[in-house]
């Protein structure tokens, strides 16, 4: 069980010698601001938003690639502080990451034993038919088969799909108990997407892990995930089973999201109401609910109070942040959200 407690994550808008003569001393963008989830063991949880509501800073956090401002996160009941404090080696084979990028994320000038000997080699483990039969048995597992024919290859030789794959693999060959994947199929051709998420899916069961899906894209998220939260400005607005959310969303942005959708059908239209406006400067949230700039049911309570989570239709495993949840509009918009 992976359980995310009131993780944040702020920023100076300025820093350094800079921050003495600036106007803006003192100011920080909230990117993470008191996000809470929990994942079970063998679960994917997708954390969905459009870009720069602090999804991908959440997964850096939790990686460590970033620090956090507080908040903590305990992997199978142990909390991630002491256990960085304490060897961070044992953190980084607990926790790892697939990156957005395939092309980036990954040395050219490295071949892929090399780049899949790296992290057992880090962790201490030096025998070389130890490393050998892990790399294979891992290539495998990915779909790189025959796995022989891989390990001496460069990344310049394998496709985007392969190269996303060998990431998997680099990510997975230490068997982690935690997964983070940031936006895995965003840069990779259609025909090539719904693999990967056939494979990240396989690899959830067989290894019993917890996965962290991060993606702007609610359409792939009915395929993969057991549950959903949505994120709007450095919070989680609705978190809940993915049917839940899918069907009965409790907050207008989520509702906004689901009917933005594409629907590859014409005679099928959207009753949703679309949101207008940009997102509001982090710099300067707007008062009470971050939403209620671009929110169509906005009340004077909304400028004045910011929302806390609570049940949609009594549901308690289902949670949106909304004043008016049970008071919105009839909603339906079934059909089609799944692509
Ligand atoms: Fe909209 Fe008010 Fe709900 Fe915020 S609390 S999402 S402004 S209705």
């Amino acid at each position: 069980m992976i359980d995310v407690i009131d993780l944040k994550k702020y920023f100076p808008v300025v820093s350094g010698i800079r921050s003495l003569f600036s106007r803006s001393r003192g100011k920080v963008v909230k990117a993470v601001d008191s996000v809470s989830f929990q994942i079970e063991t063998g679960q994917v949880l997708g954390l969905v938003g459009e870009s720069g509501c602090g999804k991908s800073t959440t997964g850096r956090v939790l990686l460590d690639l970033e620090q956090p401002t507080s908040g903590d996160i305990l992997i199978n009941g142990e909390s991630g502080r002491a256990l960085k404090k304490k060897n961070r080696k044992t953190y980084y084979r607990r926790i790892q990451m697939i990156f957005q990028d395939p092309y980036g994320s990954i040395n050219p000038q490295h071949n892929v034993a090399s780049i899949l000997s790296r992290p057992l080699m880090y962790q201490g483990i030096r025998d070389k038919t130890i490393i050998r039969d892990k790399m294979l048995e891992t290539l495998d597992r990915v779909g790189l088969s025959p796995p022989e024919a891989f390990l001496e290859k460069y990344p310049h030789l394998l496709s985007g799909g392969q190269r996303q794959r060998l990431c998997i693999g680099r990510a997975i060959i230490l068997e982690p108990e935690f997964l983070v994947a940031d936006e895995p199929i965003s840069m990779l051709d259609v025909s090539i997407k719904s693999g990967i998420i056939i494979l990240l899916k396989r690899l959830v069961r067989e290894q019993n892990l917890s996965l962290l899906y991060i993606t702007h894209d609610l359409a792939t998220v009915g395929h993969l995930c057991d549950k959903i939260a949505i994120m709007y400005m450095g919070r989680i607005v609705e978190i809940g089973p993915t049917d839940d959310v899918l069907d009965r969303p409790g907050h207008p942005y989520t509702r906004a999201l689901i009917s933005s959708i594409p629907i590859p059908d014409p005679s099928i239209t959207r009753s949703g109401a679309p949101i207008s406006g940009a997102i509001s400067d982090p710099v300067n949230l707007p008062s009470g609910c971050r939403f209620h700039p671009r929110c169509p049911y906005a009340e004077n309570l909304c400028r004045q109070r910011e929302p806390v989570s609570a049940a949609v239709k009594d549901n308690p495993e289902h949670g949106a942040a909304c004043f008016l949840t049970d008071k919105l509009p009839g909603f339906d918009l079934t059909k089609g959200h799944r692509c």
